[in-house]
């Protein structure tokens, strides 16, 4: 026997229908999250603590931080000669006439010249190489900056290149590949030592390991 419909089960339709409107709605909170997930170092339950907060946060506070990191990433390019990050065509360090210009140490990425300038032992000159050598990536030596490299040494005032990429597997291996490079261009080419962890990354190393590491740096 056929029983009529019940009222609640007529409306069944509509009702889930707004159910599920609602829920296919994108929540911001959600989109935030999804955006805050891609930083390096944040996972999914950081993002999602973080949007939280950010939602709950003063609206002038939230829009300052907008501003500050979209005119960060508008104003900061590349220097002309070294690859480090910079608001004009030269960075601070090749802006500086009492740097050495006759040492250049070279670092894979910018934050690497923040560590580097940290110590305060420095004075040479720097050049970012946006990378190091990763067959297993295909980075090959034509993906980083090695040819801008080997250009500055062409001027005949460079008397020594100090190779600070990490001490891992890539740092290693592109270390030894620019000082096949360097050498015969009668450069000197040192290795900062291993006062730096093996496998760790120049950026978190104290000021006091990369000092010694910079110090103590050898012939290779
Ligand atoms: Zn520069």
């Amino acid at each position: 026997m056929k029983t009529a419909k019940r009222p609640w089960e007529r409306w069944r339709p509509a009702v889930w229908a707004v159910y599920s409107d609602m829920h296919s709605r994108v929540n911001p909170i959600e989109v935030m999250a999804a955006e805050l997930a891609k930083l390096p170092g944040i996972g999914r339950k950081s993002a999602q603590r973080l949007a939280y907060h950010i939602v709950s946060m003063p609206k002038e506070d939230v829009h300052r931080l907008s501003e500050a990191l979209w005119e960060g990433r508008q104003t900061i390019r590349f220097c002309d000669v070294c690859g480090n990050y910079t608001q004009d065509d030269l960075c601070p360090v090749c802006a500086d006439d009492s740097r050495d210009k006759s040492i250049i140490c070279v670092v894979r990425e910018p934050r690497d010249v923040a560590a580097m300038e940290r110590i305060h032992d420095y004075r040479g000159l720097y050049h970012v190489l946006h990378g190091v050598l990763s067959p297993l990536d295909n980075i090959g030596p034509n993906d980083i900056h090695i040819r801008e490299l080997l250009t500055r040494l062409a001027s005949g005032e460079v008397e020594e290149v100090i190779i600070a990429t990490n001490p891992d597997i890539e740092g290693e291996a592109t270390a030894s590949y620019l000082a096949r490079l360097i050498k015969p261009m009668e450069v000197r080419v040192t290795r900062i030592a291993h006062g730096v962890p093996v496998g760790s990354d120049l950026e978190y190393a104290d000021e006091v390991t990369l000092s010694k590491a910079l110090e103590g740096r050898r012939e290779i």
